[in-house]
């Protein structure tokens, strides 16, 4: 499946900016971004970096430990986010 990028609109836009998130990644392969954002193409590779991750685990392992490791490590910690950054190119906040 080829993930989609779609411009986060209505209550994905209200939820992304009340998380302080850039975008998201669903399970079902769509990216619900930010796209005002100054950095989209590294954004791409990084939720692209999740869409592997996703197909790598499946989406409900993927979710389940997603939502695991955002409690256990919170969000910087979370072995998903860690190897994201790592690979997006650099990482910056
Ligand atoms: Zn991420």
């Amino acid at each position: 499946m080829k993930p989609k990028f779609i411009t986060a609109y209505g209550p994905w836009r209200w939820f992304l900016k009340m998380a302080g998130f850039r975008a998201i990644t669903m399970p079902w392969q769509s990216v619900y971004i930010l796209h005002e954002h100054q950095h989209v193409e590294k954004l791409h590779r990084h939720e692209l970096v999740h869409i592997e991750q996703i197909e790598r685990d499946g989406p409900i392992k993927f979710t389940l430990l997603y939502l695991w490791y955002l409690v256990r490590y919170g969000y910087w910690r979370n072995p998903y986010e860690v190897e994201a950054y790592a690979k997006e190119g650099e990482e910056w906040r």
